[in-house]
């Protein structure tokens, strides 16, 4: 089958952490596998990464791996497991001190500063948004609440304050130990979670320079989560920070009224596209097929209004982790993906926009030779500049081969829309007949089509049509 611009990425858990459940989903399309740091730990995130990499090796195909770190998220702690009934407008109180809880006691959170964070009118919100409490009062370590909308609040629950200013660092200890082990196993990409500034990035990628370049591995790439609100009013400054943005929509759907985030995910993917640099809209996409083999009607306008925005990767989360489909879920987002790129609704006119630089010229160019049926693939050389960053900007319908040196950058590409990278390193000869040949090898273009290339030599950036 035809592979899709739109990549496909695959939170993998207990549901999926067998070899053949994981070429099920490759087969299927998934091209990038996310570890989630939130759970688990070291040995068994390692003994995951061998069985992906052996079920990528079955599969005959790369398969990138992205470590997302839990980042700042505040929980509660241990309650009773029939959880703890928080009645409407009923008193109730937090704790930051370290205790075990008592019936009709404090609840305990993990985070320490919590007290410092809140203030009186504030609200505080549990599981997802489906709780939600005032702060009434804060004394010492105890924030008191009346609660506004109840339910039943269990173990580990995710608290979110969107109204408070979180004093806590995006980039905390056991992410920082986290992600030492992630450089050490050579993972791909990283994603950090509620990023609030560029500096929350500065900071974690200086920590995987340093250790990759003593472990003498390449350093991963990083995703920047948005999902709070000053990541939105910092977003600027982050996009230039970060090599790739992940909408966290269930994180931020919380912290901003819900309403909000569909315009915010087709101004976040404009901006990506833009600068180059790769985009994933992720969470709830297909959230009913964690139970059911089919996804709702809704669900599946989702993942297609989502490639009509143009994003490079959608994302599973509890439906490939934890769900009862993994592999259903990802042929049914493929094909949902195939029959959006098929229509005219994710294509992009080439007059849409006023280019800016020689490199977003030729991006226009390329991409009104591949409109007109003239060429039937684009091939660029990875880490070639702006070139290679920017021949994405409109989209084409036509495969870019990404010319990689290494597996390692390879599998980075993988987060790309319409991105097929293509190791050539050693082989001799000039580089446009080798690609011919491998071209031809491999076929992966028709016969007698033409391909667009774009090198660039110091000073020069040259355009070749050739023929395959
Ligand atoms: P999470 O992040 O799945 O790690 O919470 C994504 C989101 O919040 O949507
Ligand atoms: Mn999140």
């Amino acid at each position: 089958m035809e592979e899709t611009r739109t990549k496909i990425i695959c939170t993998i858990g207990p549901a999926s952490s067998s070899v053949s459940m994981l070429v099920r989903m490759i087969d299927a399309g998934m091209r990038v596998a996310r570890l989630n740091f939130s759970h688990g730990d070291h040995p068994s995130h390692a003994r995951l990464i061998r069985t992906i990499q052996a079920a990528s090796r079955k599969a005959g195909r790369p398969v990138a791996i992205l470590q997302d770190l839990q980042g700042p998220k505040i929980r509660v702690g241990v309650l009773p497991a029939a959880g703890v009934i928080l009645h409407k407008a009923e008193r109730v109180v937090l704790t930051t001190a370290v205790i075990d809880y008592k019936t009709g006691g404090p609840i305990p959170v993990t985070y320490e500063r919590l007290h410092h964070d809140v203030k009186i009118g504030q609200r505080i919100l549990f599981d997802d948004g489906t709780i939600e409490g005032i702060v009434e009062k804060v004394r010492g370590k105890n924030i008191s609440l009346k609660v506004k909308v109840p339910g039943t609040l269990t173990s580990h629950k995710g608290l979110n304050l969107p109204d408070s200013l979180v004093s806590q660092a995006a980039f905390t200890a056991k992410d920082r130990s986290d992600l030492l082990f992630g450089v050490g196993q050579e993972v791909d990409w990283v994603a950090l979670s509620f990023v609030s500034c560029a500096d929350d990035i500065i900071a974690a990628r200086a920590v995987a320079k340093s250790a990759a370049k003593a472990a003498g591995v390449t350093a991963p790439l990083f995703f920047a989560k948005v999902e709070r609100r000053t990541a939105i009013d910092n977003f600027a400054e982050i996009l230039a920070a970060a090599d790739g943005i992940l909408l966290g929509r269930g994180d931020l759907g919380v912290e901003v009224r819900p309403e909000e985030v569909p315009v915010i995910q087709k101004d976040i993917v404009d901006a990506c596209r833009r600068a180059g640099k790769p985009v994933i809209v992720a969470t709830q996409m297909l959230n009913s097929m964690i139970t059911n083999p089919r996804g709702t009607r809704a669900e599946i306008s989702d993942v297609a209004n989502a490639v009509f925005d143009h994003t490079d990767a959608v994302m599973l989360s509890a439906e490939s982790a934890t769900g009862r489909y993994p592999a259903v879920t990802v042929k049914a987002m493929s094909s949902v993906i195939r029959e959006a790129e098929k229509s005219r609704y994710d294509d992009i006119h080439h007059v849409s926009l006023r280019v800016a630089s020689t490199a977003e010229a030729l991006a226009q160019h390329v991409h009104v030779l591949a409109a007109s049926g003239l060429i039937s693939g684009i091939a660029v050389v990875a880490g070639q500049g702006d070139i290679a960053h920017n021949i994405n900007l409109f989209r084409p319908d036509v495969p870019i081969f990404m010319i990689c040196p290494s597996a390692n950058i390879a599998r980075r590409h993988l987060v790309s829309s319409g991105v097929i990278p293509l190791l050539m390193n050693d082989a001799p000869g000039t580089l446009l007949s080798r690609l011919q040949t491998k071209i031809h090898h491999d076929r992966l273009l028709p016969r007698g089509t033409q391909l667009a290339v774009i090198t660039s030599t110091g000073a020069e950036v040259r355009l070749s049509i050739v023929h395959v």
